[in-house]
């Protein structure tokens, strides 16, 4: 083995590699959160995603050159896991950017000096990769470092060239890879053989832009983009066979050896695969949810809610009982608090959320368990799309876990018909989706070509703007004419997209002889698009314009959204300060506030809570609003929200004493103008998850109003006072009571009579009396009573009734006197008989017995069926 390398740890390798750039003047930047900003993006999958703005020309760098460790969740790689050496969903990213300053010749250099310098990897030990068509990347190599030939290999688009999108910035790669065994020759060197070879840095030259035709034209402002596996560089300086047992993950798998009581060396590769996915997903999990993601079914949310299922079902198979990922997740926090003081201070949410969904979770896995071992008996060779379907929809069971539990039993899932069985239950709402997909798609396309738009609406309602893109029907177009819907991009705005929970802005833009009425605005990458009819006229590209906001729903929505700020406020001070927020909503009739709380919110804290919130309103307190940089605004103590990702220097909403959170959000100036809140409501909406709405403002007004009507609607009906309606109600409910009380016996009574009409009908066999009859629409407790009564009328014998209460539904009743019990017949045995018929059962004692079932066409049949049997066992001597 390589003995000349030297052990350092994770830690080590984080702060070395940082260091090293930043002596070769890179400003070091902490990690962004997983939950990226871009929005067609779920989670931060390598460390260039939180600079794509940067690099698609619609964001200003404050630096040239940056460094970052950035958390990463790629869960495309979540069937490696465990089975490759090398991959996990959770995994850091180092690297070094460069924005339009240095380029390839410098990052190879210095990607050469680490490796070889810092990290002391020998050269023999090195091989790299460069585009096929990359003739410089490949000179280089050659002539500046001095790798031989044979050691640098041409790979082709699939590996070795990068790209932002479809269309935008791109270019070639060149990767470094690890060889463990250069002993085995120059020759015949294979990258793909992952027994010898680990890829550990790829450094991409982003020097191309790709048009919609496919043509690459070489970019200004050339970029560098690189990343390096932390824990691979681990698994190499550590010589250790695979990531996992690096000490960033060792120490988890070993809680979780110990948990189940066994020993990691020892096991065998199930065993061990299990441990590692364990190792990894909590790893994940507890970084996710740090970053404010919570479990739910849609989303990041379901990402998160399968990891940690994924833990928990791998814990079962080594034989782990009961709970237990709170225990190894304080494993996997005490590795990361250092590099990331989140986990330790979000640690209570963390195991809170973790201990919900596990419990959660451990009853739908016993319960499915036990559903599909039935279905792999009755279909050893496929799980059909229905099955799978009803386990995922009625009991909870995901179909990933199917599957692979399937795969354990060595049997397929029928994916297309789970999907079908899911299409017909989705329907309508597929529509909706696909309208929102073929705008965001063209607007993929043109987001290369398009400049940021400039906001100028936080301090002006009106602006001149110029048209910069149109598009109509999904298209990107030259001009529309009136009565098109239409989406527009300005240069600038005073409209306010949609983000942090605040609605888009509504308002006109007007030129000479064209109205657009705009009723809402995205925005993506910076780019707002403006979603509007054409009133009047036809709208060019190019044309001036002025755009001009509603100034009432503006204020409106700055009601609500400072609203929502004083009720985060509320709830820390009166409910508890570690209560976090998990998604808004600010609209111009009603804001919503969700939030983690594990139990509701009683009756009588709402009450606190709308009080305090009126009296900070009251006290007409004055809002600061400022810009600085994140680090000064995180160490005063502001808030920050859930699900925004935030640049080096963000926005302060400040209102001195009671609220402090970065927002990007329109807000009022000073917090009398909100006039008077109100809340409207209080619920849970997932697990662990609670939502406040309230109204603030004018929408208190028009809340009141509705209810009011409503009120006054009633009171009329009732005529009685609003204040006298509750004792209304509740005489007229018990009234109510009352009367289906008498309709109960009422009905009894008509049961009983219609059945004296059947004395007349009775039959008799020797000494005995048989009644066998249909009766109407019968509950099946009526029908108990009249066939009791009339075995007391006939005395010796055997009644047995049918009815059908309701449509498909049949009831039926045996009373037997004790001498036909003596004949060997038994009402529970004889009724249960004779439900079959009509696809059912029951049963009972053995003179009085009922029975249910379905089919009610077939009850004539049952009914002569009992008739017959009565008849021949009584006939007998
Ligand atoms: P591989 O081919 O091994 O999956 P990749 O080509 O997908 O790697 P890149 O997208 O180039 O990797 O990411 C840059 C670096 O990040 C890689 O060189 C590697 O060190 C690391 N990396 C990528 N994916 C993972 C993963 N799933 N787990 C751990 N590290 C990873
Ligand atoms: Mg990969």
């Amino acid at each position: 083995m390589a003995s000349h390398l030297q052990y350092l740890s994770g830690n080590d390798i984080r702060t070395k590699f940082l260091e090293f750039y930043a002596q070769k003047q890179h400003q070091i930047l902490p990690s962004a959160s997983l939950v990226p900003e871009d929005p067609t993006v779920l989670l931060t999958i390598a460390g260039m995603l939180p600079f794509k703005p940067i690099f698609l020309g619609q964001r200003q760098s404050e630096y040239k050159r940056a460094t970052t460790s950035q958390k990463c969740i790629r869960t495309n790689d979540i069937e490696n896991v465990g089975r490759t050496a090398r991959h996990h969903t959770f995994f850091e990213m180092l690297g070094n950017f460069s924005f339009g300053d240095y380029f390839k010749q410098q990052a190879i250099a210095w990607g050469w000096e680490l490796s070889t310098q810092v990290f002391g990897l020998k050269s023999e030990n090195l091989v790299v990769s460069v585009f096929e068509d990359d003739d410089e990347a490949y000179a280089i190599w050659r002539d500046k470092i001095g790798v031989v030939e044979e050691r640098i290999k041409r790979m082709g688009e699939d590996d070795n060239f990068w790209a932002l999108g479809p269309t935008g910035p791109c270019g070639p790669c060149s990767e470094i890879y690890y060889d463990f065994h250069p002993e085995r020759g120059d020759e015949n060197i294979d990258l793909e053989d992952d027994t010898r070879f680990i890829e550990f840095y790829n450094l991409v030259f982003m020097q191309y832009n790709r048009d919609v035709e496919g043509n690459l034209t070489p970019l200004q402002n050339k970029n560098i983009d690189t990343g390096m596996g932390l824990e691979r560089m681990a698994q190499i300086l550590q010589q250790v066979p695979n990531n996992y047992e690096t000490d960033l993950i060792a120490p988890i798998v070993k809680t979780a050896a110990q948990i189940a009581g066994i020993d990691y060396a020892q096991s065998d590769e199930q065993t061990k695969i299990s441990l590692k996915v364990i190792g990894d997903h909590i790893r994940a999990v507890v970084h996710m949810i740090a970053d404010g993601i919570t479990a739910s079914n849609v989303g990041r949310g379901y990402i998160l809610r399968r990891l940690i299922r994924r833990v928990v079902r791998h814990g079962r198979l080594i034989g782990i009982q009961g709970e237990f990922t709170t225990k190894v997740a304080e494993s996997a926090i005490a590795l990361s608090e250092d590099a990331y003081p989140n986990v330790r201070t979000k640690a209570t949410a963390i195991k809170n959320e973790l201990q919900r969904e596990e419990a959660n979770f451990l009853k739908t896995l016993t319960k499915g368990e036990k559903l599909l071992a039935d279905i792999l008996a009755k279909s050893p060779t496929e799980i059909s799309g229905k099955d799978a379907f009803i386990l995922y929809d009625t009991h909870g069971f995901p179909l990933e876990l199917t599957q692979e539990i399937a795969l354990e039993h060595g049997i397929k899932v029928d994916v297309q018909g789970f999907e079908e069985e899911m299409e017909i239950q989705i329907g309508t709402s597929k529509g909706a989706h696909e309208t929102i997909d073929l705008t965001a798609s063209s607007l993929n396309q043109l987001a290369s070509g398009i400049n940021a738009t400039q906001f100028l609406g936080y301090t002006q309602p009106s602006t001149p703007a110029q048209v910069m893109t149109l598009i109509a029907n999904g298209q990107q177009v030259e001009s529309a004419e009136a009565g098109s819907e239409v989406q527009v991009v300005l240069d600038q705005t005073p409209f306010y997209a949609e983000s942090g929970g605040q609605i888009g802005d509504r308002g006109y833009l007007s030129g000479d002889s064209v109205v657009v009425a705009i009723s809402d605005v995205k925005q993506q990458s910076g780019i707002y698009i403006h979603y509007g009819r054409i009133e009047r006229g036809t709208l060019h590209v190019g044309d001036p314009l002025t755009a001009q906001i509603d100034r009432a729903c503006r204020l409106r929505a700055q009601a609500n959204h400072t609203a929502t700020h004083l009720l985060q406020a509320a709830l820390k001070k009166i409910v508890d300060p570690a209560i976090s927020q998990a998604g808004s909503l600010v609209a111009f009739d009603r804001l919503r506030f969700d939030f983690n709380c594990p139990r509701p919110i009683t009756p009588d804290e709402l009450q606190q809570i709308e009080a305090q919130v009126n009296s900070w309103i009251a006290e007409a307190h004055h809002a600061d609003i400022e810009i600085m940089p994140i680090a000064e605004a995180k160490a005063k103590g502001a808030i920050a929200m859930f699900g925004e990702k935030y640049g080096d220097v963000v926005r302060v909403i400040d209102f001195p004493g009671v609220s402090m959170e970065l927002c990007g959000g329109t807000h009022v100036r000073n917090t009398a103008e909100i006039g008077v809140f109100k809340i409207v409501s209080e619920t849970g909406i997932s697990s662990g998850v609670r939502r406040i709405e309230a109204v603030a403002g004018a929408a208190v007004l028009d809340y009141l109003n509705v209810r009011d009507k409503v009120v006054r609607e009633l009171s009329d009906r009732f005529k009685v006072k609003p204040e006298e309606l509750p004792m209304r109600v509740t005489a007229l409910q018990s009234e109510l009571k009352t009367a289906q009380k008498q309709l109960e016996t009422l009905k009894a009574e008509l049961t009983l009579h219609k059945s004296e009409t059947l004395l007349t009908e009775a039959q008799s066999i020797g000494d005995y009396k048989i009644i066998v009859a249909q009766i109407g629409e019968v509950e099946p407790d009526s029908l108990k009573i009249a066939a009791e009564r009339l075995l007391q009328k006939i005395g010796k014998g055997a009644v047995v009734l049918g009815s059908v209460p309701e449509p498909d539904k049949v009831s039926l009743v045996a009373a037997f006197s004790p001498d036909i019990n003596k004949k060997g017949l038994q009402a529970g045995k004889f009724v249960g008989e004779i439900a079959k018929i009509c696809g059912g059962g029951g049963g009972g004692r053995p003179n009085l017995a009922q029975a249910g079932g379905k089919n009610a066409s077939k009850l004539p049949e049952a009914l002569e069926y009992a008739r017959t049997q009565l008849k021949a066992t009584l006939s007998q001597p």
